[in-house]
Order: structure tokens, then C-alpha cells, then sequence
């Protein structure tokens, strides 16, 4: 299946070309020929699918084939996207992609300044990406016209949800024009609301669903450690240790949490940055910049920052502290595995965390591999049948503010290439009070 056999223009064909795009992927091969008919969609797709091409490719196409526009005008297409990391990663996308067409845009998100905002607003854009609050903003000031909007893209409607963004997703929609208007919604789950929202604001959306719902790839090898909160600091090393120029992806549950992190992983001569809501956005852009172009090798990040970065293959990717939401896991892991190559996710597992690990296997329909590591085994047995809500409990972080200092937990630190393997006992850790390590085992080298 090629691009132009979807009914894609020569001139958006050349560009992926120049991009290295040889065939679309399902979401395209399915979202393009129906956005190009007008269909409104409701898509379920992730992170890595290539959903941002689906929409964009099909809505350029259609902007390009109407009258072409001259000077000062209104946006025609506005896509709006949960983070500003998003919103810029989306705009990129779509000014590579426009190479070769006349069409225009823009991005605009809070934390930055207003005025080149106002200015390119000013001169005119067809595209518009926008973050949902700096939007209501200038939708306040009247700086932005959104009378001649003909194509809406809700992308990641669900985390627009899950960061309370509905509000003023509806109020926006309230000003947008209803008739003709071609709306594509594109989440990685479908929880009631989002089903609502298609409901009230859309025209009979085609659906299609890329991965089933809630699934990993394949090739995506799920392994988990069993370790008090207190030491997953020193395992997190140890295990990095034997391959410290991997790129990772570690996930906290907290802003603190990873601050915290990053700066113990610096101490330990890890090249590592944080990234979270709290940042500025240039620190934010800064860390991720360094992560792609491999300056530093470990990002601590938390589910909503790291909510649509956009890094191509990643080999692994930690859950320093397991999500309390078992979905986010979905999302966590969508970075590795990715176009059939093969990935890790790795969990370090406090006993306290046994409920959130029951939910993500229930989730995943399958077992994650416990595997202890010797020097790191968890003081008690892992609590599958404990209270969700305690799991939940941020004091859950309490052991990890006052863990030890850097390498105070082993008596020897692993070293890069280090020669002491450490044993591992498998055991599942499904099921009520499996938690305890079994100490025999294999002698293979667990590292990330
Ligand atoms: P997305 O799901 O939109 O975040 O896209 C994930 C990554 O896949 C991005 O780096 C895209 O540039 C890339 N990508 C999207 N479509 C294709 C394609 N048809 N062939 C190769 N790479 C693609």
C-alpha cells in the first residue's frame, strides 16, 4: 500500500518521501481515505501508531484543495493537543509534511510569550495547534477567530480529560461553527465521557481502533523487581549500571519524585534530566532535545509530561514507581517496541504497590515476570490483595525521601561491566502474597 494510492496529493507524498516514510501505517492506511471523504472519525490510537500523520496528512490535503487563502485570515483547521510538548511535536510534523503547499501555521500554548502569538495569529495561519488553555486566552482577548473553522482535531481527547481540560474543551467548541464542521477524535482509551463528547459534537464518526484497546505490542518483554521503596534508587543504578549508555525512559509518580531521581542518578555520574509540569517550558524542551540526540541518557519523566513525547524507539523504559492508573502503563510502554523491534519494561515493585500491579496484569491479560535481584530483595512479601487506595497513597514515596545517600546501599557499587552477577529467583506475581523472592535461580546479568 502506498501513500498516493490513499488518494494523498504528489506534493504530500514527496514530503514523507524526503522523510523517510515508505508505507502508511494502519491508523493511516484506515484515518486518510475517510478524512478525505469528510468523515468525521473517532480513532483509537496511541502514541507510535503514527496518528498524527493520519489526521494531518487528510486535513492539509483538504485545506490545500479549497480556494487558496491570501493575507490576513482565520485558521480553517485547529488541532488541540493536552501538552505543549504535543502541540510542538504535532506543529512540526505538519510544517514538514506542508513542505511543498501553500498553506500556513501556527502553535500556541501557555508559558510562553503572547506576542509572537498575537503576531502570527495576526498575518494569518490555515493550521492552528493550540493547547486548550492559552487558546481561551486569546479566545478571550479576541485575538483569535475561530468562525471559519472547518476541521476540529481533539488528539489524546483522553488526557485532555484526565488533566480537566473538558470544561474548556467544551467552551471552545461552543464557539466553533457546527455546520459542516469535520471533527476527529483521536485517544488512546475510550472512557464514557470521551464517548459523550462524540456524541454531542460529532456527525456520525467512523470508528476505527488500531491496537485493541488497551494492549501492548508484542514485542515488548514485561519484567518486573521486587524492592522496598527505600533501595529502588540503588537498583535503579545497579541495573543501569551494566548499560549505562542505553537511552531509558524512568517513570515517577511525582514532580518531586523526579527531581529527586535525576539529581540522585547525576550524583551517581548518570547523564540524566527531569521533566514535568513544574519545568519552564524551555527546560522542558531542553531535556528533551538532550534525550533525543543521546547528550543525556536517562529522562525522568511523569505520566502527563511525558504524555505524547515523541521519541522514536526507545529499548527500555522503567516504572520506577508503577502508575496508579493501570491505562498509563499502556501509555508508558507505548515508546518501546515500537515498528517490530523488541523493547523492555521494567518495574521496580515495593510491596505496598501489589494492587497496582494486579491491575496493569489484568489490564494486559497477562502475568509480569518478578524476578528479585540479590541485594535488593523486598523485606515483605508483595500485597496483591492489599487496598488499591493505599497503593494510591503518595506516602508511598515517604521510604524513597529518606533512602540513603548515592551507593550507600551496596557495599560495592556495580560498575559499568561489573563482575558480580547478581542471582534472581523468578516467581509470578500474580496472585495474593507471592512476593518473596525465591533465591535460586539462574545467574544471567539483569541490566538495562
Ligand atoms: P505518532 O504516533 O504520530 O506520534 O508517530 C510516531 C512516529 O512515527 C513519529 O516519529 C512519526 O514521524 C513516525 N511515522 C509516522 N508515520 C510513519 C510512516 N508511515 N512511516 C514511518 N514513520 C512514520
Amino acid at each position: 500500500m502506498s501513500f498516493s494510492s490513499l488518494g494523498l496529493k504528489p506534493e504530500l507524498v514527496r514530503a514523507l518521501d524526503a522523510m523517510g516514510y515508505t508505507s502508511p501505517t494502519p491508523i493511516q492506511e484506515r484515518a486518510i481515505p475517510r478524512v478525505l471523504e469528510g468523515r468525521d472519525l473517532l480513532a483509537g490510537a496511541q502514541t507510535g501508531t503514527g496518528k498524527t500523520a493520519a489526521f494531518s496528512l487528510p486535513v492539509l490535503q483538504r485545506l490545500h484543495d479549497a480556494a487558496p487563502q491570501r493575507g490576513p485570515r482565520p485558521p480553517r483547521a485547529l488541532v488541540l493537543t493536552p501538552t505543549r510538548e504535543l502541540a510542538l511535536q504535532v506543529h512540526d510534523n505538519i510544517r514538514s509534511y506542508a513542505k511543498h503547499l501553500r498553506l500556513s501555521s501556527t502553535v500556541i500554548f501557555g508559558g510562553a510569550g503572547m506576542n509572537p502569538q498575537l503576531e502570527a495569529l495576526r498575518r494569518g495561519v490555515d493550521v492552528l495547534v493550540a493547547t486548550p488553555g492559552r487558546l481561551i486566552d486569546h479566545i478571550e482577548r479576541r485575538s483569535v477567530d475561530l468562525s471559519k473553522i472547518e476541521v476540529l482535531v481533539l488528539d489524546e481527547a483522553d488526557r485532555m480529560l484526565d488533566m480537566g481540560f473538558l470544561p474548556a474543551m467544551k467552551r471552545i467548541l461552543g464557539v466553533l461553527p457546527r455546520q459542516n464542521r469535520q471533527t476527529l477524535l483521536f485517544s488512546a482509551t475510550f472512557a464514557s465521557e470521551i464517548k459523550q463528547l462524540a456524541q454531542q459534537f460529532m456527525r456520525d464518526p467512523e470508528e476505527i481502533q488500531v491496537t485493541p484497546q488497551n494492549t501492548v505490542v508484542a514485542t515488548v518483554e514485561h519484567r518486573g523487581h521486587p524492592v522496598d521503596t527505600s533501595r529502588k534508587r540503588d537498583l535503579l543504578l545497579h541495573l543501569m549500571a551494566a548499560n549505562s549508555r542505553r537511552q531509558t525512559l524512568v517513570f515517577t509518580r511525582t514532580k518531586h519524585g523526579a527531581n529527586r531521581l535525576a539529581e540522585f542518578l547525576e550524583k551517581a555520574g548518570m547523564r540524566a534530566a527531569a521533566i514535568h509540569g513544574n519545568k519552564s517550558q524551555s527546560a522542558r524542551v531542553k531535556a528533551l532535545t538532550e534525550f533525543k540526540n543521546g547528550k543525556c541518557t536517562v529522562l525522568v519523566a511523569t505520566d502527563i509530561a511525558a504524555r505524547g513525547i515523541d521519541i522514536d524507539q526507545l529499548p527500555v523504559v522503567v516504572n520506577f514507581d508503577l502508575p496508579t492508573i493501570a491505562e498509563d502503563y499502556v501509555h508508558r510502554i507505548g515508546r518501546t517496541g515500537r515498528n517490530g523491534s523488541s523493547g523492555e519494561a521494567i518495574s521496580l515493585v515495593a510491596p505496598e504497590e501489589g494492587p497496582l500491579l494486579r491491575d496493569i496484569q489484568k489490564l494486559l491479560r497477562q502475568d509480569i515476570q518478578m524476578t528479585s535481584i540479590e541485594g535488593f530483595e523486598a523485606s515483605s512479601p508483595l500485597q496483591m490483595n492489599g487496598s488499591l487506595k493505599a497503593a494510591r497513597r503518595p506516602g508511598h514515596g515517604q521510604a524513597q525521601r529518606n533512602a540513603r545517600p548515592a551507593g550507600s546501599g551496596q557495599k560495592k557499587p556495580a560498575a559499568p561491566g561489573g563482575n558480580r552477577p547478581p542471582r534472581q529467583g523468578q516467581h509470578s506475581g500474580r496472585g495474593g502474597g507471592q512476593g518473596r523472592p525465591n533465591s535460586g535461580g539462574g545467574q544471567r546479568r539483569q541490566a538495562i
